[in-house]
């Protein structure tokens, strides 16, 4: 069951359809809860707040599936003004961006023109960019990127996702290069990635041992307590320097561990989501974790005074789920 909704939810987030009027839709669904607002306005005061309390952000203006050229420009000249906030602003605040949202799909020349704009503003207020990683069809294209801008530029990083069997070499390949350590959000074929969690947690481990002993930077993002105890504990046998690593974790979760390990000593850096293109995002937030369902439909069905809200919007969160599953059911039944 946990299988099938997984799949259900990833399926909801590669819908292209569903995606465009998510646009339209405004915040629904109780996205709100991990997503941090639609303009920068708000989420500059989140970040002004995080950093009162030593907690560093990295902001991503949430954007994919981008289709043509002038979408993909806009997306490059959105993150190049919210370069000049961060920086005038003088926010501890860092981007993550999504190459398919500055026109991967599209061009790749075009995509690395809209990289060394971005990177050339960044490099002057001494910004740091990381690429997300995206799924496997864009892993190649994705490093391609990266090496090529690192031909002139220092200040940029990816994501390294640990349920891919290749890592360790890239890694490797990667070894003077800020890395981001992730498990992995998108379904992949056995062809390329581990499926178990055990390989997956294994694998992340490893890696961020391997990491943590360079004197490459390295975020260590995951929500998971054994995990980030297992690690605590390397860190602290082997006496690694805490200026090398930082903790990450998403916007809206587990947020009583930003603060505790900030608390006790750690980097920590909160990735905080924002904008209008927040369906898929918020579908592969659900995929990793349907208990999250549980925590947005209280949310959205009851008034703070405990009371069923008159019209919730859930109902059709609800409605989409149920007939979502229905019809994985009844195709696997049917196989
Ligand atoms: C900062 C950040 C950036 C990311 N960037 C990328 C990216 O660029 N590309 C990409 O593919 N993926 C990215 N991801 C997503 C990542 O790959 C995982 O899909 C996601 O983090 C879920 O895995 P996990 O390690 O957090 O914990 P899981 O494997 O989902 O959970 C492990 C265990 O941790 C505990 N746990 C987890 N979450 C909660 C919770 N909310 N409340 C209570 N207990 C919990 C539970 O005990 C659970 O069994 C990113 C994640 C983070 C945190």
């Amino acid at each position: 069951m946990a299988n099938l909704t997984r799949d259900f939810f990833i399926g909801l987030s590669n819908n292209k359809i569903l995606n465009k009027h998510a646009k339209k839709w405004g915040f629904r669904l109780g996205a709100e809860k991990f997503v941090a607002g639609t303009n920068i306005e708000s989420v500059t005061e989140i970040v002004k707040e995080l950093n009162q309390e030593g907690i560093s952000a990295t902001l991503d203006n949430l954007g994919e599936f981008v289709a043509d050229k002038s979408e993909a420009t806009m997306a490059k000249d959105d993150i190049i003004q919210i370069l000049d906030i961060i920086h005038h602003e003088n926010l501890d605040c860092h981007i993550s961006l999504k190459l398919t949202q500055l026109g991967l799909d599209i061009d790749i020349e075009f995509c690395i023109e809209n990289m060394k704009e971005i990177l050339d503003k960044a490099s002057e207020y001494d910004i740091f960019i990381n690429i997300d990683m995206e799924k496997y069809i864009h892993y190649e294209k994705t490093l391609d990127v990266l090496h090529t801008v690192l031909k002139e530029y220092s200040n940029v990083g990816t994501v390294i996702q640990s349920y891919l069997y290749r890592v360790a070499e890239d890694l490797e390949q990667l070894k003077d290069v800020r890395i981001r350590l992730v498990k992995g959000a998108y379904k992949e074929s056995e062809a390329v990635a581990y499926q178990s969690k055990d390989d997956i947690d294994r694998n992340f481990i490893e890696m961020a041992k391997k990491r943590l002993l360079k004197d490459t930077f390295t975020s260590i993002a995951t929500h998971d307590h054994h995990i980030i105890n297992e690690l605590k504990q390397f860190i602290e046998g082997n006496k690694i320097s805490r200026d090398n690593f930082e903790f990450q974790m998403l916007y809206g979760f587990r947020t009583e561990m930003h603060y505790s390990l900030k608390e006790e000593g750690y980097n920590f850096c909160t990735y905080i989501p924002f904008g209008d293109d927040w369906f898929g995002y918020f579908m592969r937030r659900l995929a990793e974790r349907p208990q999250n369902m549980n925590l947005i439909l209280k949310d959205v069905l009851y008034t703070k005074e405990n009371k069923l809200k008159k019209r919730p919007i859930a109902v059709g969160a609800l409605a989409i789920s149920a007939i979502g599953l229905l019809s994985i059911c009844n195709k696997k039944k049917k196989s």
